[in-house]
């Protein structure tokens, strides 16, 4: 047997290039390989809101995007989604 590659911390796919909020690119500088003062949220005021609605497995995961960042993330609101794929008969 070879070496075994080391194991994923988290079974659930967390990408950190994602918010963990809405889905989308969250335009992180450090996930994008530049310096982290160049980040955005930097300069940014984070939504008290925004980190308590983080999922308790994608903390210290994956950052923000600047909108949700700023309290508009779509969990706040009762959800109008349709991600879920319902039967529908
Ligand atoms: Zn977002």
């Amino acid at each position: 047997m070879a070496f075994s590659a080391p194991s994923p911390v988290a079974s659930t796919s967390v990408d950190p290039l994602r918010c963990p909020l809405c889905g989308q690119s969250n335009q992180c500088a450090i996930t994008a390989g530049l310096a982290p003062e160049s980040c955005w949220c930097m300069g940014a005021d984070i939504a008290p809101d925004a980190l308590a609605a983080i999922p308790e497995a994608q903390r210290r995961q994956s950052c923000l995007c600047p909108r949700c960042a700023a309290g508009q993330f779509p969990g706040r609101a009762p959800a109008t989604t349709t991600t879920t794929t319902a039967p529908r008969n």
